[in-house]
């Protein structure tokens, strides 16, 4: 079964939303008119149940298939938002905003389930519920939390939920996935170490913050190359070193660490957090100094259920001819949120040979939306059969 022959036809309107979304990029929760055109064209395609502003900006939109004796509802989710870069692609249809720009293709990720909803509201050839989720706030906010702490999942029975990104280097409208934990859990940390400040020529009269902050960084490294299972995966890098004084000869009296902690297991991940405090506490108090250890909890690990990543692996291949296993990705994502709520699978589509997503060249390919836009519909039909 290649593409769907509906999409083929809709390719040049799909396209043109997407290009619109491209030209009018909106950052975090303030993706208003993004939100906007959702509601408006979920309610033109004649969709059941419309509403906004769940999530802050995000979009519910709800579509009954011809028969409802299965009971079943499947959750399908896109993100709206942009990224705060400098577009420099050159295209015709680039960024009206200087310093807003579609540098992850959540346009096209928008794009493609706008065109998986309109042709299930025409069709409706399935036995159930879709419920199509349009989420603000991917990049950094927690967009799909804040969304899921609204009840998301409770207020339309949602039962699993299915996500899809685009990814350069795959080829074009091909389909990658991995069974088990996927995208990375990504913490960060604030550490304030506290000594005693004074004159940079009589140090024995001071508590030298600075010589104090220098042994945290140095035994930090410890936490992935002596705590942790070598054979599994941790990052815990020091991004930022900051003293409050800039002169020459002055002894600081605070130093404040920031950094970031990557991982893909909750053993791990708390494993980390205690290694990191205690660390720092425990190297301050041997030179009679102070650490405070502030650690921010961000998105969780991204975790695909087993049976619904073998149906949407199976689905792609039946698309493409082919599911290839995708790498672990150290980067984060917020549908994990979603996942850690109910069952389900994230798929990447292939961009094929472009500028990776973050990139000011980068560019999300039109081309991937047949694609794309068949898998969202076979998930459909396929999961929950007429
Ligand atoms: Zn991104
Ligand atoms: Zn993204």
């Amino acid at each position: 079964m290649p593409v769907k022959n509906r999409f083929a036809e809709l390719l040049p309107e799909i396209t043109a939303w997407r290009r619109d979304f491209h030209e009018n990029p909106e950052l975090l929760f303030d993706t208003h008119r993004t939100a906007g055109i959702v509601a408006e064209k979920l309610r033109d395609f004649g969709c059941d149940e419309v509403t906004e502003g769940i999530g802050r900006t995000g979009v519910v939109g709800v579509i009954r298939g011809k028969a409802q004796g299965s009971g079943k509802v499947i959750g399908l989710r896109a993100d709206m938002d942009a990224l705060p870069i400098f577009e420099a692609t050159g295209a015709e249809h680039a960024s009206k905003t200087p310093g807003k720009m579609h540098a992850c293709g959540h346009d096209g990720h928008t794009a493609m389930l706008l065109g998986a909803a309109k042709y299930l509201a025409e069709t409706r050839n399935f036995d159930g519920t879709v419920v199509v989720i349009f989420q603000p706030a991917e990049e950094g906010g927690g967009g799909g939390k804040v969304m899921c702490d609204e009840g998301l999942m409770e207020r339309w029975g949602i039962q699993e939920v299915y996500g899809m990104h685009n990814m350069p280097g795959l080829p074009l409208g091909s389909f990658a996935i991995r069974e088990g934990a996927f995208f990375a859990a990504t913490d960060t940390f604030r550490i304030e170490v506290e000594g005693l400040g004074g004159h940079a020529a009589k140090p024995h009269e001071t508590i030298d913050t600075t010589v104090v902050a220098a042994q945290i960084v140095t035994a930090l490294q410890t936490v992935a190359s002596r705590n942790h299972d070598p054979v599994k995966n941790l990052v815990v890098s020091v991004t930022s070193f900051r003293t409050e004084s800039e002169a020459f000869n002055v002894i600081p009296q605070h130093v404040e660490l920031k950094g970031t902690v990557r991982t893909m297991d909750a053993e791990t991940r708390a494993m980390a957090e205690k290694r990191i405090t205690a660390l720092c506490t425990g190297v301050a108090e041997a030179f009679g100094a102070v650490a405070r250890v502030e650690y921010i909890k961000g998105y969780p690990v991204m975790v695909n259920s087993p049976e619904q990543t073998e149906f949407a692996a199976r689905v792609a291949t039946k698309i493409a001819g082919d599911c290839a296993p995708a790498p672990l990705v150290m980067g984060g994502e917020d549908f994990a949120f979603m996942l850690e709520e109910r069952p389900g699978a994230y798929i990447l589509v292939g961009n094929g040979d472009t500028a990776m997503v973050h990139h000011p060249k980068y560019d999300f390919d039109d081309n991937a939306i047949p694609a794309g836009c068949s898998w969202w519909a076979e998930i459909v039909e396929q999961r929950m059969p007429a």
